[in-house]
């Protein structure tokens, strides 16, 4: 037997109640209420279930006027009609209350035959207002609208109560991406295409409904289990229209077991389904289950308390030192958030920021953090520390507002902090997104000071070509790039190749997510910059942070505060010995052999040569030791260009890369280079252009070297 539709009668007198009551019970189930407090209540329970509100004007508690008032105010209930009753035939009350949202309006004494015909009618009215929408908006898929699947599919549950039901629903990846690219008339065309193929799936008692743009929602009998190839059976239909692209579409799948819970709710289900499988490529449909709906509740429990716990500064920034690979000095540290909770304890920020970045909370946190960071600085120098920089996270949302270099300015103005005690860590993918906008803020941030560091480099879709034309100083590679190393060989070569790459574009390069001890030296034989990990120290509390500035080396120009016991649990790497690679300084004279030695003493095993004879046997003894060799061009017994002849002659031996040295005026270096010197250095000497040049030449001697591995040459 189908299902009585439901009244709302909301009247104080018990009289009037049963004499609406028995006017309707026999086409309706009614449900009574004694004034507008109580109706809201039946209402916040079943709102879905009601079909029509009779409502009486003057109440006590709360009366008809204000019932209406708040009726309308409330999506969820303003669609269920209200006819209004009263005691006279008052043209001001009647219209008073059709300009308050009544649908209609009948007096007492009641007529059955009017009320049940203005009942009647009004409920018709408002299903088939539902029926126009149908037309207005599906015309595009010919499947029922997201109302009118809604009220459908619950008029089959409720018409079948000895049948069970399943919901599914459908997701096409990347909608949005395949409307741009092939343009709406044709994925108008693909979504009618896979609409009719999906509601076949329905059979001849289910019903099919789009509820979005790319989203279908189905309810069919409940099937004992559904299996993957029925799904890829519709995707390879769908396939089938002609779009190049494959057309992947995902199904999540809610058994209906509650039947009293709106369509609309089960259909949210449904569809929390498909957000996990995303990640999943192979796997093309999931069941519903609950650990995703609390997941969504964690979220709501997250954003109700968020501003709270920014106020009451649950938020605490933790602080993970950065180290100088070659000096095992403090260079840095990086500023991230955490959040103690005063239920939930201690959450790490994964737990909380991607949420923060859709909601938009990011910014308040972040400008919180940034904030919080200056301050910090501010008392260790107050403390007579030595300051080091500290990078902090700018989320790519904190972009959006074009005066972020203003309020980080103003922040380090505040607590007179110089710019470059502050670097800025921004996320790779937020360059490779909006470039332009991303670009002109930096530039902005940079001339006012602040290092750009670029965050997680080889995450995402960064192109190496890209990174020469991006305003940034240091770039942190990704910690993927550093834990898959040990894993493959080709791994590894990527690796010394972007290192190679990023030092000749005159970046300096720091490492993250340095776990172990082997990570650590092959890091070292690369020529990186600074390394962050947990083999060095976890992220930790701002006053251990300030502890550790106190008792470690640290490096900052030239001014260091060297000690004797440092505490090992945190910079275990300090004691380890460094593999040194070897630097061949081959010169006649003595004194311009210990410049350059001095030089590179710190970082090179150093082997002299007299002259070019006992430079190349040394060499050819030792083909595989040596890293780069400083070459003097004029000298007894066999000259420079000698040497560089022989060297680039043997395959073995021709890509060891050279660097000259000649007397200032000589004019030798364009020969030099032609013949295969990567650079030249004048006498006399200039220590910071020597050490440049020479780095750059290692550096672009591994990079071609990469090049050739990897076939890019
Ligand atoms: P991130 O910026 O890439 O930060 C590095 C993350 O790697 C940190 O996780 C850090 O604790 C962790 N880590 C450091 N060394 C190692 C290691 O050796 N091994 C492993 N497995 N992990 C290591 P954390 O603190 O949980 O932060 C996660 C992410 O949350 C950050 O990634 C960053 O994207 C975001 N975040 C943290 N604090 C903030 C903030 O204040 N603002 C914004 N916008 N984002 C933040
Ligand atoms: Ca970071
Ligand atoms: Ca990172």
């Amino acid at each position: 037997m189908a299902a009585k539709r439901k009244l709302l009668i909301v009247d104080d007198s018990t009289l009037n109640r049963q004499v609406l009551s028995k006017m309707l019970s026999e086409q309706y189930e009614i449900i009574e209420a004694e004034n507008g407090i109580q109706a809201l209540d039946v209402l916040g329970e079943r709102a879905n279930e009601i079909s029509l509100i009779l409502l009486d004007i003057v109440m006590p508690v709360m009366d008809g006027y204000t019932f209406l008032s708040i009726h309308r105010a409330n999506p969820a209930i303003s669609v269920i009609p209200v006819i209004v009753t009263t005691k006279f035939d008052d043209e001001d009350n009647e219209i008073k209350a059709l300009s308050a949202g009544a649908a209609d309006f009948i007096t007492k004494p009641y007529r059955a035959q009017v009320i049940r015909h203005r009942v009647e009618a009004i409920i018709n009215l408002r299903e088939n207002a539902a029926m126009v929408n149908l037309l207005e908006f599906d015309r595009i898929t010919g499947v029922y609208s997201k109302e009118f699947f809604h009220q459908n599919a619950k008029r089959l549950i409720d018409e079948n109560p000895d049948t069970e039901y399943d919901i599914i629903c459908s997701d096409i990846r990347s909608f949005k991406l395949l409307n741009d690219a092939y343009g709406t008339k044709v994925c108008n065309e693909l979504l009618a295409h896979f609409a009719k193929l999906f509601s076949e799936i329905a059979g001849e008692d289910g019903i099919c409904g789009r509820l979005d743009a790319d989203t279908f929602a189905l309810i069919l009998k409940r099937r004992n289990e559904y299996d993957n190839s029925m799904f890829a059976e519709i995707n390879r239909k769908v396939n089938s229209f002609s779009i190049p692209t494959t057309v992947v579409v995902k199904y999540g799948i809610f058994r209906i077991d509650d039947r009293s819970m709106p369509v609309n709710q089960m259909c949210d289900r449904a569809l929390l389904a498909i957000k996990d499988l995303k990640q999943k490529y192979d796997r093309l449909f999931d069941y519903y289950n609950s650990a995703q709906l609390q997941a969504l509740l964690d979220e709501q429990a997250i954003i109700d308390t968020m501003e709270e716990a920014l106020e009451q500064r649950q938020f605490v920034v933790y602080f993970q030192p950065k180290y100088n690979i070659k000096e095992n000095k403090i260079y840095g540290a990086e500023a991230l958030v955490r959040w103690v909770h005063p239920e939930k304890g201690f959450m790490p920020p994964t737990q909380f920021i991607p949420l923060f970045e859709r909601n938009g909370f990011i910014y308040k946190l972040d400008r919180f953090v940034w904030e919080e960071t200056c301050r910090l600085i501010r008392s260790w120098i107050d403390n007579g520390m030595t300051p080091v920089p500290i990078s902090v996270n700018v989320s790519r949302y904190d972009f959006y507002d074009p005066d972020l270099p203003n309020v980080i300015h103003k922040l380090t103005q505040k607590y007179g902090i110089e710019p470059k005690l502050l670097h800025l860590e921004i996320t790779e993918s937020a360059y490779t997104e909006d470039p332009d906008q991303i670009i002109e803020i930096v530039d902005k941030l940079r001339a006012l000071g602040f290092t750009i560091e670029m965050d997680d480099f080889g995450a995402g879709y960064s192109s190496l070509n890209m990174l020469s034309k991006l305003p940034i100083d240091i770039l942190k590679l990704d910690m993927k790039f550093i834990q898959n190393e040990g894993a493959m060989n080709r791994g590894r070569n990527i690796l010394s190749f972007v290192i190679s790459l990023a030092r000749w574009m005159n970046l300096t390069v720091n490492a993250e997510g340095v776990e172990n001890e082997d990570q650590v030296e092959r890091l070292r034989g690369m020529d990186c910059n600074y390394v962050q990990g947990f083999y060095f120290a976890r992220p930790m509390p701002s006053w251990q942070f300030a502890e550790l500035l106190l008792t470690a080396p640290i490096d900052s120009k030239g001014e260091l505060l060297q000690i004797e016991a440092q505490p090992e649990n945190l910079i275990a790497v300090c004691e380890a010995e460094r593999p040194k690679g070897c630097m061949m300084i081959v010169d006649d004279i003595k004194v311009n052999r210990s410049v350059l030695k001095n030089y590179f003493s710190a970082d090179f095993n150093i082997v002299e040569a007299k002259n070019g004879a006992a430079a190349m046997e040394y060499i050819k003894e030792h083909p595989k030791d040596i890293s780069i060799i400083l070459l003097d061009l004029v000298m007894p017994v066999m000259d420079g260009f000698q040497v560089l002849k022989t060297l680039k002659e043997d395959s073995e031996l021709c890509d060891i890369p050279v660097v000259v040295t000649s007397q200032y005026g000589e004019g030798n270096e364009a020969r030099a280079i032609e013949m295969g010197a990567l650079d030249y250095l004048s006498k006399p000497y200039n220590e910071k252009l020597v050490v440049r040049r020479v780095y750059n030449a290692l550096a672009s001697a591994t990079l071609s070297r990469q090049e050739k591995a990897l076939g890019l040459g």
